[in-house]
């Protein structure tokens, strides 16, 4: 396989699924209209767009949200809080993209459709977290198959199930 890069995607799909990670680290596109594709990217797209604005660094893409008292606050929308950690993972990762190039910067989980909005802080504990998961991503992306499909909740919301499940 060609130099991997590991994305702040990537990191949300290891947290839900390490089959999946396998899948969309072998460039296989999932069903792009899935209707959870389709919605996630609509809610991605639509929400709070006179705040946001889109920054890419490395291999990832992150919304900006605001400055707060000088300090650049980024963010993540997502359709649904059930996958709140992979979500918390995915965000922390971009906070430590941006404080590997000297920018310290705010994170803050939102979840339009509930109402809800979390704090996400890059601590020590969490960057020991992402270092283990990383690893453990590069691990899996250098199998020759991908890890065995394990039937989760998330499968049936997953635009990757028709290679799982015939
Ligand atoms: S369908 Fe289930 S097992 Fe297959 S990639 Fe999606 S979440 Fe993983």
């Amino acid at each position: 396989m060609d130099d991997i890069t590991i994305g702040g995607t990537l990191i949300w799909y290891y947290y839900a699924c390490p089959r999946e990670a396998w899948l969309m680290g072998h460039n296989i596109v999932p069903d792009q209209e899935n209707d959870n594709v389709v919605v996630g990217r609509y809610i991605g797209e639509n929400s709070y767009q006179r705040e946001k604005k889109e920054i890419v660094v490395g291999g990832s893409k992150i919304d900006v949200i605001h400055m707060e008292d000088g300090q650049m606050v980024i963010g993540e929308i997502k359709k649904s809080s059930k996958y709140r950690q992979s979500a918390r993972m995915q965000l922390a990762f971009y906070l430590r993209e941006l404080k590997a190039r000297g920018i310290e910067a705010k994170g803050e989980l939102r979840f339009p459709k509930e109402k809800i909005r979390e704090e996400v802080v890059l601590d020590e504990a969490v960057e020991v977290e992402l270092d283990k998961a990383q690893r453990e991503i590069l691990r899996i992306l250098y199998l020759e198959t991908p890890p065995v499909p394990k039937k989760i909740s998330f499968c049936k919301n997953c635009a990757y199930s028709e290679y799982c499940w015939c």
